[in-house]
Formats: C-alpha cells, sequence, structure tokens
C-alpha cells in the first residue's frame, strides 16, 4: 500500500512525508486517534517508507521495488519489529496484553546493528494493553532510544497512557471524517447507494476502516428493523420483550434501527417515493389499513424518543420495551401510553 490509497487523513500524511523529506523524523510517534481512522495502516506505510532504501520524491516513498520494500512486503523484514498484545490472562478483567518480557525482547533488538544497514522500526500495536513493568521498561527505551531507530505507538486512548511516555513522543492526530465525505467514499469503492452509505458512516462514526467493514452490518440492522416493522401491529408482548432482550448490549447499532423504522413509516405515508423500492411492498402493506395519522403519529413518537437515548443514558432493553408498546398503542388505539425511557 502506499499513502495515497489512504483517505481523510491528509493532514497525518503530509506531516510524517515532510519529516522524512526534511530528514526531521522523530525517534518516537505516538499516532492517536479512534479506532478505523488507519492508524495502523499507516503506520506500517511510513514504517516501509523509512526503511526504504530509494531516496526518491515524496510520492515516490515507499518505492515498493527495493530489497527493503520486498522484504516488507512478504514481512520478512529484519529491521521491522511490529508487537501485538500477546501472553497469558493476568486478570481476567484484563484479557490480553503486551507484557514485560515482549518489551525486554523489544529493547534488545533494537540494541542491535540494523540488518540492512539503515533504520529499526518498531510499531506497537496495542500500547493501549501495556501496563506497569511493562510501560515502565518502555519508558526507559523512549529515554534513550537506540541509535536511528523510530518507534510508533498506537493509541486510540492516550489520556491512559504514561503522561512521560506521551510527552517523549511526536503526537499525530487521527481524525474521524465528516460522514457525507465518507459516504461519497463508500459510494466510489463499494457501489452501494447514497442512502446506504449515508446511513453506514454514520455508523462508522466516521472512520473509514469501520466503514468498509460495516456494509453488512448495516444491512443486518436494516433487515431486523424491516422485520420488526412489518410485524408490530401483531407482535406478541413476549416477542417484544424478547427482540429488546436481543439489543440489550447493542447501544451503538440503535441509530441505525431507529433509522430504519422511522424510514418505514416515513414511506409508507410517501408510497411514491423514489426509495419505496427500498422496502418490500408487503412491509408497507401492512400500514395501508392504519389510519395516516396513526402512522405520522408513530412516526412523531419515534423521533421524540431517540433522543432520550443519548441524553439520558436509558437501559437500551426498557427503553427498546416501551417504545415498541408504545408504537403499538399509538397504531392500534391512536394514542400513547406514557413515555418512561429511564
Ligand atoms: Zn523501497
Amino acid at each position: 500500500m502506499k499513502f495515497d490509497e489512504i483517505a481523510g487523513q491528509e493532514g497525518a500524511i503530509n506531516t510524517l512525508l515532510h519529516n522524512i523529506g526534511k530528514n526531521k523524523v522523530a525517534s518516537a510517534y505516538l499516532f492517536s486517534g479512534p479506532h478505523g481512522t488507519g492508524k495502523s495502516t499507516v503506520a506500517e506505510i511510513f514504517a516501509k517508507a523509512l526503511l526504504c532504501q530509494q531516496s526518491g520524491s515524496e510520492s515516490d516513498i515507499p518505492c515498493g521495488k527495493c530489497k527493503s520494500c520486498a522484504m516488507f512486503e512478504t514481512n520478512s523484514n529484519p529491521d521491522f519489529f511490529g508487537l501485538k498484545k500477546e501472553g497469558a490472562i493476568e486478570y481476567e478483567k484484563s484479557g490480553r496484553e503486551i507484557i514485560i518480557n515482549q518489551m525486554r525482547d523489544l529493547t534488545n533488538a533494537l540494541s542491535l546493528k540494523s540488518y540492512l544497514g539503515g533504520r529499526k522500526v518498531a510499531v506497537i500495536y496495542d500500547t493501549d494493553t501495556m501496563k506497569g513493568a511493562a510501560s515502565n521498561s518502555f519508558l526507559k527505551t523512549l529515554e534513550e532510544p537506540p541509535e536511528k531507530t523510530v518507534i510508533i505507538l498506537i493509541s486510540a486512548n492516550p489520556q491512559g497512557l504514561l503522561p512521560t511516555i506521551v510527552s517523549r513522543c511526536r503526537v499525530i492526530p487521527f481524525v474521524p471524517m465528516e460522514p457525507h465525505k465518507l459516504a461519497r467514499i463508500l459510494i466510489r469503492r463499494l457501489g452501494i447507494s447514497e442512502d446506504e452509505a449515508i446511513r453506514v458512516a454514520n455508523l462508522a462514526d466516521g472512520c473509514v476502516g469501520r466503514a468498509l467493514g460495516g456494509v453488512d452490518e448495516v444491512r443486518a440492522i436494516d433487515d431486523e428493523a424491516v422485520s420488526l416493522m412489518s410485524r408490530i401491529g401483531e407482535l406478541r408482548a413476549d416477542e417484544a420483550i424478547n427482540f429488546a432482550l436481543g439489543w440489550k448490549d447493542r447501544r451503538k447499532d440503535l441509530p441505525v434501527l431507529l433509522a430504519r423504522m422511522a424510514e418505514v413509516l416515513r414511506l409508507s405515508r410517501r408510497r411514491n417515493s423514489a426509495f419505496s423500492s427500498a422496502i418490500m411492498p408487503e412491509v408497507l402493506e401492512k400500514f395501508d389499513r392504519t389510519p395516516g395519522e396513526r402512522v405520522d403519529e408513530c412516526f412523531d413518537l419515534l423521533m421524540e424518543s431517540a433522543p432520550a437515548l443519548w441524553s439520558n443514558n436509558p437501559n437500551v432493553q426498557l427503553f427498546l420495551e416501551a417504545l415498541i408498546f408504545n408504537m403499538q398503542s399509538v397504531l392500534q388505539k391512536g394514542k400513547r401510553i406514557g413515555t418512561t425511557y429511564s
């Protein structure tokens, strides 16, 4: 991969290219930003560029042709070290983490001469899992960096790192993209509709990596929403409760579910809309027997309840149960049953 294949991180990439071009490469970098913004991919391209044996113009780096680049591409460059969390699970809750022995091995490896005669580069992928002894051991390496060595730390939560570590790194921020910008990339790369691209972009919080992997996820949530709405009139209480239960740990997906539910209601009122082919006509027919003002009221109810999700931090299961029972009451009787979204 090359830098120009990365979308939305021009600021970070320009800084890195500038550092290489002006020969002002720092001994340690901290790539900080949310998951899915391309930190690891950019770190690998940067590492490859730092190790590249050609000294071409910025657009040619990494060259992809020299011995170092060729070895990098087959994961066999002896001057590159990638460190991921490993080791025994020391505490039940902490899961896997970067452990002290890995840090010692890395420090030793970096203190040796480079194999190809240039730099040595280490990427620490799971910096956020580095704690206690491993952290302290790593700090010593940062304080006395081995010659011609570059260390790149990747962190989604730099506030959790030792301040003494952060202060020794050049921080490169990675920012989420504007959803509409990200949607354009998704349309171009995946050939999906604008409507779908916008929903995927919103679900992914503007993170390209997450968005590219998120299309199937959004389609699955869409199906759940359409299937719920197609049966909302006849749904039994235990079925509604089970549906809500299945969503109890899926808070981050809720906006997609609610948006699709709202869309079904909106489309059922505007059957000739350009989008109506997106939803099976038999779903919309279910609402034909319901007076239009009840469908409108149901739509309003959905729109009014959604903000409670973000302001009150409610229990998702209870929120959905209350919403479904309320929607049923509005569709069947034309009136709401109290609202207790807490
Ligand atoms: Zn090269």
